[in-house]
C-alpha cells in the first residue's frame, strides 16, 4: 500500500513541493472515492478544500441562462478540482491556501464524478490547518512571495473562457439588502475591486444564483450615483427566489450591462410621461432619477404608477417625496384596496386622461404587464402622442439570450437581442396583432 506522501509526490500539481511541505500536506490530506454520478461539491457552496484527482474523470458543470446546465470541462488524473479554494479574487491571482479575505470563496462550478478517485487537500479554512504550500522565498518563478499562478490553473481558466464566452461573469458582493414588499427585495451589489460600472437607464444585468440559474434584472438605481449597484427583484420562481434570499457578504454572478435604454436625451425639451406597472417600477426608477437630476432639460415630468394593492407598491418613501415636489406630477393607483388607503383605485391606463401633458410635445416611457402597456399605448395615441415618441420595455421571459429559442420573440424582434426598450412605432403592430 502506498503512503499518502508518496501519492502526493506522484501528483503533478504538488509533486515538486519541497519534502517538508509534502510531509505537512500529507498530514492534512486524505483519500476519498466518489461513486459515478456523485457531486464532489456544489457551485456557490463554501470553497474550503481542493481535490487532486488520481483516477477517473470529473465533469465541471455550471448553470447558465444561455444553455441551462452545461459541462464546461472534463478533468482527469493529475488535475485539480476546486480552484476556488486557491483563488484570491481580490487580486485576480491565486494563492495556495484559502483567500486572505474574511471567508472562503464560493465554488464557481459543480464537479460531478462520472468515476473519480481523489486525494483531498486541506480540509479546513482556518489558518492553522491551511498549508502554506510555498512560503516566501520558495515561490515558483515569476510569482510573488505569497501568490502563485500555477502551470495548471491558468490554462484551465483561459481554455474554459475561450470555449464558453458567457463564462465571463464577475462575482459581485452583496453589500446591503432591503425588503421592498412581501415578495420583492432590493440587492445592493458591489463590483469587484478596480471595476467601474456604468449603465444607461433601462439597461439590465444578468444575475446568477450559484447552481440555480441566471435571469435578467434591470438596474434600478441612479445611473449617476457612485457606490453599490441596485437591483430590485420580485420572487417569481427558482432563480429570483434564490437571489432574494442573498445576504450581505454573499456573492452573485453578474454580467452586463445589456440592452437598449430609455431615450432620455431625445426627450429633452418636451414633456415626459413615465408609466410603470407592478415590478415595472425598478427599470423605470433609473430613468426617473435621470429626469430629476436634469430637471431643467424637460418641461412637465409626469409619473403614473400602479400596483395590485397598497402593499405591493415599491419605494413608497421615494414616491411620497416625489409627490411632495411642485415640479413633478406623480399619481399612484392600486387595483384593489381596503382599510386606510387614501390614494386612487383603478388601473394605470385610466390615469392618462387626467394627466397634465401636451401630447404633441410628449415622450412617453412605459413598462409593466403587457395588458397594461396595450391599454396605455391606446390611451396615449388617442390623446395624440405620436407612435414614434412612445417607448416601452418588453420584459419577456428570456431563455437562450442568443436570439435563437424564440421565448422572447415579438414578431421579428428578439427582446434579448433588440430590446428591452423599443419604440411603439416598431413594436406596436406586433403587440396589436396579439389582441386579435
Ligand atoms: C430585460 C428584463 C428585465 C427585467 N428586470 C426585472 C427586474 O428589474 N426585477 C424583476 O423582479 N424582474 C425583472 N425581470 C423579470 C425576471 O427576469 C423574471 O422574473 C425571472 O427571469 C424569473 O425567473 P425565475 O427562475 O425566478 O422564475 P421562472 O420559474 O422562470 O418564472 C416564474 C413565473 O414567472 C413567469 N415569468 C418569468 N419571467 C417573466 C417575465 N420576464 N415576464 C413575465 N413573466 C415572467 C414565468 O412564466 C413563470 O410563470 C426582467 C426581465 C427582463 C427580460
Amino acid at each position: 500500500m502506498e503512503t499518502l506522501e508518496h501519492e502526493l509526490r506522484c501528483h503533478p500539481f504538488v509533486g515538486d513541493l519541497e519534502p517538508a511541505y509534502l510531509t505537512l500536506l500529507s498530514g492534512l490530506a486524505r483519500n476519498v472515492e466518489f461513486a459515478a454520478g456523485a457531486f464532489l461539491f456544489r457551485e456557490g457552496g463554501r470553497a474550503d478544500r481542493c481535490y487532486l484527482l488520481r483516477e477517473g474523470r470529473v465533469a465541471l458543470e455550471i448553470a447558465t441562462m444561455a444553455r441551462g446546465h452545461i459541462i464546461v470541462q472534463t478533468l482527469g488524473a493529475g488535475e485539480v478540482a476546486g480552484f476556488s479554494w486557491l483563488l484570491d479574487r481580490t487580486s485576480g491571482s491565486s494563492t495556495r491556501g484559502p483567500s486572505s479575505r474574511s471567508g472562503p470563496s464560493p465554488w464557481t462550478a459543480t464537479p460531478c464524478a462520472p468515476n473519480a478517485r481523489t486525494t483531498r487537500g486541506s480540509g479546513s479554512s482556518s489558518c492553522a490547518a491551511s498549508p502554506t504550500w510555498r512560503p516566501a522565498g520558495s515561490s515558483p518563478p515569476g510569482s510573488g512571495s505569497s501568490t502563485y499562478t500555477g502551470p495548471l490553473m491558468q490554462p484551465r481558466t483561459e481554455a474554459a473562457r475561450a470555449q464558453q464566452p458567457w463564462l465571463d461573469r464577475e462575482l459581485w458582493r452583496v453589500t446591503a439588502t432591503r425588503r421592498e414588499s412581501h415578495d420583492t427585495v432590493t440587492l445592493e451589489l458591489e463590483p469587484p475591486a478596480g471595476r467601474t460600472f456604468s449603465f444607461r437607464p433601462g439597461q439590465f444585468n444578468t444575475l446568477y444564483a450559484f447552481g440555480v440559474g441566471e435571469v435578467p434584472i434591470s438596474v434600478s438605481g441612479d445611473p449617476e450615483a457612485p457606490g453599490p449597484v441596485r437591483h430590485t427583484i420580485r420572487d417569481m420562481g427558482a432563480v429570483t427566489d434564490a437571489l432574494c434570499a442573498r445576504q450581505p457578504g454573499q456573492e452573485v454572478g453578474v454580467r452586463g450591462p445589456y440592452g437598449t435604454h430609455w431615450p432620455v436625451a431625445e426627450a429633452e425639451g418636451g414633456d415626459v410621461v413615465v408609466v410603470a406597472g407592478g415590478v415595472g417600477m425598478p427599470p423605470m426608477r433609473s430613468a426617473f432619477y435621470h429626469l430629476i437630476a436634469h430637471r431643467d432639460r424637460y418641461r412637465r415630468i409626469v409619473l403614473l404608477y400602479g400596483a395590485r394593492t397598497p402593499a405591493d407598491l415599491l419605494y413608497p418613501d421615494e414616491l411620497s417625496s416625489w409627490r411632495g415636489r411642485f415640479d413633478l406630477d406623480v399619481q399612484v393607483t392600486v387595483d384593489t384596496a381596503a382599510g386606510d388607503w387614501r390614494g386612487g383605485v383603478g388601473v394605470v391606463p385610466d390615469l392618462i386622461g387626467s394627466a397634465p401633458f401636451d401630447p404633441a410635445a410628449t415622450t412617453a416611457f412605459m413598462v409593466g404587464p403587457e395588458v397594461m402597456m396595450r391599454f396605455t399605448t391606446r390611451a396615449l395615441t388617442r390623446a395624440g402622442v405620436p407612435d414614434e415618441r412612445i417607448f416601452l420595455s418588453a420584459e419577456r421571459n428570456m431563455h437562450c439570450a442568443a436570439a435563437m429559442c424564440g421565448h422572447c420573440q415579438i414578431g421579428p424582434f428578439f427582446v434579448c437581442r433588440d430590446g428591452p426598450v423599443f419604440s411603439y412605432r416598431a413594436l406596436g403592430p406586433w403587440l396589436r396583432r396579439r389582441e386579435a
